[in-house]
This record gives structure tokens, C-alpha cells and sequence, in this order.
């Protein structure tokens, strides 16, 4: 599944952009007058979205710095594991806001499309229409939200008052670490009407690209044709219905309160290969601090453990590991640990029982290095790392170490078995590097010492 989120929580805006693709007057003349959710039932949209799975989340609107309890949801979405990023016109964005949502919220991408005052008020990116946002005034909101330790986004919308025009000069000052380049994009219901004057034929988008391909090195340019835009993002609309765009009009699901997330997220068509082939996967965790919780997980006879208690030591963190528990939990009912993964695999709540309390555990402390597969999952706003070692090598260790796996002739097979039993129990697989901040191959390196050497040259490479 796409595993970022946009979350359109509030229709109302102060500006007019004619092109405009989410105005949401649909929604509004139908079934949510004010255009926005209560706070209650915005807060469990958002928790909804964190239990199925999505990992990003993105408040847009209309413009979702007028929604006074943004910053309340902001943090409970922080809370709840996500990355978190907000999409403004940047009208808003006080210091006070700056300020006060700053370690709960990653990324802020400003919506900037042209540096000209004309040609703003010409495509109603402009205060009430009328008042544009200056050149002087957007350089000082990139300078803020930088020095704030914001990861910085630019939104451009390419159409046909722009596209001629060179924006380079601002995006060199700004640096974005990404500039999202869009064609203006013609949605039934949302812009009919207001967009016509305002169509780019593709050549003229891809001028615009062109013209600025030389800042390659100084941002990363993403550019977005309506094709690419049009079924490839996750999307949710102010009433908490997802929605997609796939056939150039919004198809809306059954709200996410009444029938569950799951269930309407079934209900409309995201295209996941589309996602990925226009860049919506990076590296978008924009971490300011040094990780106060750090998972190993890994194969068999990678080292986890060991690894674990020097990395502990190295950062005078407490080690904690899931092993320790399954042991303790296999003892009080006469089992092997393998007899007790064998019961596991037949009744998966056993199991969901024990990662309930060792997570609880985990989430309510810091400085914490916790050796525990299934840490991705569970573990919120923590660093996840994935410990590799070739079969061989590890039926080797295991070997040497005379370690038992009774029923398991290899490492493989009883990697096979960890995997099987959390696909049972929670449907995702372990092994995906997609689930890690980092992947190490232990052959790599002679010692557990350098590979804890590696990690923390990893973490503070990252700050
Ligand atoms: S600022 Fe954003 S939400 Fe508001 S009118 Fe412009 S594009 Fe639409």
C-alpha cells in the first residue's frame, strides 16, 4: 500500500489559486457545511491512518494553518509514529507557529509558484486574490523554517503565466531539500471553469523543467505531469472520506469513522507502482534529534544480541530484548522456545499478547536499545535497523556457538519460521528492507564492534 497520506482537514483558504485542485466546494454544498471535521473526529481520522500502516501523514487543505487545533493534531500524529508534514501558502506561518510545532512536525512545503507579484494575483495565488506574498517575505519563511530544523519543500505549479518564468534565483537561496514541480491539472468539480486560461500544454511544462534543470545539484527537482499526478497519491478529504483522482474527477470513499480505514481505503483506486515511479518513496524521516530508541532486527545468528548490549554500553542506553520475554513466557508454560513459536504460529494471539506488553514497555522509555524483530512495527519514532548475515555464514555461527534449534536444520528455516509467524499474526514481513532506517550486511565487517562503530557513524552521519 502507498505509505504516505495527504490529509486535506480544512476546505477553508484565504487565497484563490484559479487552478485550485482541492477547493472541495462539492464536499461543502453537500455534506460538511463548514468544510471541516470537528477536532474529535479529525483526531481519530488520524489515528485510524496510523493503525492501518501509512507512515507519513500531510495536513493540506484548503489552508490548514487556519485550523486552530492543527498543531494538537500535529502531535498526536507525531505520536502516533508518523513523519509528519504540512502543505501552506506560507500567509500564516508565525513564528509562534514555528515555535511551538517544532518536535512534532518534519517537513513544511510551501506552496510558491512564481516570484512575481503579477503573476501571483493573475493566478489568484494571492491573500483574498489580491495580496501576493513578496520575494523578500518567502525568502525569510525558508530561512526560518530551516533554522527552526524544518526539512524545507517547495510546491511549484506550472501553468501557462508561468512557465516561461525563471525561478531559479529563489530556489538557490532557498535550497529546498525538495522542489515538487507540477502541471497544472484540470479536475472535474474542483476547478472547472477557473483553469482553462491557465492549461500548459506538456511541452511548455517540460521548458519549465529544462529551464531549471541546471539546480539539479542544489535541490532535488521533482517534476509531476498530470499523468503522474492523476491516481498515485493517498489521499482524504475534509469530511474523512479517502478519495482518489484516477479518472480526472474525486471518487470518494464511505467515511473513515463509519465504516473503519480499512475498509474505505478499499474503496478507492491508488495506483502503488505510479507512487513509486514519481519519487512519493524517500528518505523522509528528517530527524533533528539523536534517536532516544534504537530496534535491531535481523537474522538468525546476525549478531542482534550482541550488537545490542555493546551499542548499550557505547551510548550508556539500557538494553531490552523481546528474547528475554518469549524465554521467560516458554519457561512459565514448560515449552522450548521453539515449542513456543510452534504454538504461536496455531494461535497468533498468544503472541499478540507479548508484543503488546514488551511495545507498551518500550514506547513509555527512552535511551533505549531494543533487540526485537518485530521494532518497526511497534516501535514508535524509533531508529530500525536490520541485521544481515548469507545462510551459510550463520549456520556456521550457530555451529560454533553450539546453539540448538532443535526442528531447524538452518538458519534459513528458521528464519522462514519468524517470517511466517508475523505475516500470520500481522501481515508484514520482516525482511523487507523498506521497514528499516538502516540495513547492515554483517560479512561486511570483522567485529560486533564495528559494526556498532558503523551505526553510530550511521546516526550521526544522519543529524
Ligand atoms: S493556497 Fe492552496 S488551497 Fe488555497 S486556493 Fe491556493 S492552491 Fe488552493
Amino acid at each position: 500500500m502507498i505509505p504516505s497520506v495527504n490529509f486535506h482537514l480544512w476546505e477553508p483558504c484565504n487565497m484563490r489559486c484559479k487552478f485550485c485542485f482541492a477547493t472541495f466546494q462539492d464536499v461543502k454544498q453537500t455534506i460538511l457545511p463548514k468544510g471541516h471535521l470537528p477536532k474529535e473526529q479529525a483526531i481519530e481520522v488520524v489515528l485510524q491512518l496510523a493503525e492501518i500502516g501509512f507512515e507519513k501523514i500531510t495536513f493540506a487543505g484548503g489552508e490548514p494553518t487556519l485550523c486552530p487545533w492543527l498543531p494538537e493534531l500535529i502531535k498526536i500524529a507525531k505520536d502516533a509514529g508518523f513523519t509528519t508534514m504540512i502543505v501552506t501558502n506560507g500567509s500564516k506561518l508565525t513564528d509562534e507557529f514555528l515555535i511551538a510545532n517544532k518536535n512534532y512536525l518534519d517537513w513544511i512545503a510551501l506552496s510558491i509558484d512564481s516570484i512575481n507579484p503579477e503573476t501571483n494575483i493573475e493566478m489568484g495565488r494571492a491573500v483574498t486574490g489580491r495580496t501576493p506574498l513578496t520575494f523578500d517575505y518567502y525568502k525569510m519563511l525558508a530561512d526560518k523554517i530551516k533554522n527552526f530544523g524544518y526539512g524545507l519543500k517547495i510546491n511549484t505549479v506550472v501553468t501557462s503565466k508561468n512557465f516561461t518564468e525563471d525561478l531559479s534565483s529563489f530556489i538557490k537561496y532557498a535550497q529546498p531539500k525538495r522542489w515538487k514541480i507540477f502541471q497544472v491539472l484540470p479536475i472535474q468539480g474542483q476547478n472547472t471553469g477557473k483553469i482553462d486560461s491557465l492549461i500548459v500544454s506538456p511541452n511548455g511544462f517540460f521548458q519549465f523543467i529544462e529551464n531549471h534543470s541546471k539546480l539539479d545539484g542544489i535541490t532535488n527537482i521533482i517534476p509531476e505531469s498530470n499523468a503522474d499526478m492523476k491516481g498515485s497519491y493517498a489521499m482524504v478529504d475534509p469530511a474523512g472520506r479517502f478519495y482518489d483522482n484516477a479518472q480526472g474527477k474525486h471518487n470518494y470513499s464511505r467515511p473513515i469513522i463509519e465504516i473503519g480505514a480499512r475498509l474505505a481505503l478499499q474503496q478507492v483506486n491508488y495506483d502503488f507502482e505510479k507512487f513509486i515511479e514519481r519519487g512519493g518513496v524517500y528518505d523522509w524521516k528528517n530527524r533533528k534529534v539523536f534517536p532516544t530508541k534504537i530496534t535491531l532486527s535481523g537474522y538468525v545468528a546476525s549478531g542482534k544480541t550482541t550488537v545490542g548490549k555493546l551499542l548499550a554500553n557505547k551510548l550508556n542506553y539500557n538494553f531490552i530484548s523481546i528474547g528475554d520475554k518469549t524465554r521467560k513466557a516458554a519457561e512459565s508454560k514448560g515449552l522450548t522456545i521453539v515449542q513456543y513459536q510452534e504454538l504461536c504460529l496455531s494461535d497468533p494471539e498468544i503472541d499478540k499478547h507479548l508484543d503488546n506488553e514488551f511495545s507498551t514497555e518500550c514506547n513509555n522509555t527512552d535511551n533505549l536499545i531494543i533487540d526485537y524483530r518485530l521494532g518497526f512495527k511497534f516501535v514508535k519514532n524509533g531508529f530500525h535497523i536490520f541485521l544481515k548475515i548469507s545462510d551459510n555464514s550463520a549456520t556456521e555461527r550457530i555451529k560454533q556457538a553450539n546453539r540448538k534449534f532443535e526442528s531447524y536444520e538452518t538458519a534459513s528455516q528458521r528464519n522462514e519460521s519468524f517470517k511466517n509467524q508475523f505475516l500470520n499474526a500481522y501481515g508484514v514481513d520482516y525482511t523487507m528492507p523498506k521497514n528499516y532506517d538502516l540495513v547492515i550486511e554483517v560479512e561486511q565487517f570483522k567485529s560486533a564492534d564495528e559494526v556498532v562503530e558503523f551505526i553510530i557513524y550511521e546516526l550521526n552521519k544522519m543529524l
